[in-house]
């Protein structure tokens, strides 16, 4: 009944994955991975593609209704096994970059300051492991703090970014809440390309920073979105598509 273990940050929970496990190399496989913004630039680079081909190519959006915005999963190879296309026999293929919700893994958040697991201890045998650790132990020694930052102010964006009613209008909303937290390629040009940084009054010094360096572009999309001005958006829809 592992899956029904609820514990808090700093309570221990025992667990170690290693060669020799009889499930060893086996969990990556009919799970649903959401990915945040940070993992799919971590992935993209890793992977040497763009946004828009690892979109295409390794994801699925899932969008949740016409009020709620869309999420992006890992697409699971369509086999019997359904792996994730990134398992090999060696191991995670993009391992150095893998997303937040696998180096968590076992752990999975459950609510505000709640976790559980996500696998039963007679499916992960690691659960049966002597090591112990607090989640904050584990994320770090998993890399998860940078992932965990970013993912903060992203989930500070849909409430601030409110739906009009208006179909077309949020019809662009979540087009521009998509391209500034999934596509980071895409609304790079659509920075720097269109007339955005006349129309947004970007500073020079940021528009430089964030011309350089993937992070700052995706925080600053972040705060543009948590913003978001919804006419001045619109006033520039057409160079959009010149981009596309
Ligand atoms: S990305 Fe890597 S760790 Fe995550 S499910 Fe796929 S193979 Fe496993």
């Amino acid at each position: 009944m592992t899956k029904d273990k609820h514990f808090k940050e700093d309570e221990k929970f025992n667990f170690s994955c290693h060669e020799g496990l009889a499930c060893f190399n086996t969990c990556c496989k009919d799970i649903s991975i959401f990915l945040t913004p940070y993992d799919l630039l971590r992935l993209k680079n890793k992977l040497k593609i763009t946004s828009q081909e690892l979109l295409d190519k390794y994801t699925k959006v899932v969008n949740a209704g016409s009020r709620a915005f869309p999420m992006v999963i890992i697409n699971m190879k369509e086999d019997d096994d359904k792996k994730c296309p990134f398992v090999t026999g060696q191991g995670c293929n993009v391992y150095l970059d893998r997303p937040w919700s696998c180096r968590m893994a076992p752990v999975d958040i459950k609510g505000e300051g709640s976790y559980g697991f996500c696998f039963e201890s007679d499916y992960c045998h690691g659960l049966n492991e002597q090591q112990e650790w607090t989640v904050s132990d584990w994320a770090k020694n998993q890399g998860a703090d940078i992932y965990q930052k970013m993912d903060e102010k992203f989930k500070e964006i849909p409430e601030k970014l409110q739906f009009t009613g208006f179909s077309s209008i949020d019809r662009h909303i979540k087009e521009m809440f998509f391209m500034a937290c999934y596509n980071l390629d895409k609304f790079k040009k659509y920075i720097f390309n269109t007339s955005f940084l006349e129309k947004f009054a970007v500073p020079p010094a940021t528009a430089e920073k964030i011309k350089n360096d993937e992070v700052e572009l995706m925080k600053f999309g972040f705060r543009w979105l948590m913003n978001f001005d919804v006419r001045k958006s619109m006033e520039i829809r057409d160079e959009l598509e010149e981009i596309s």
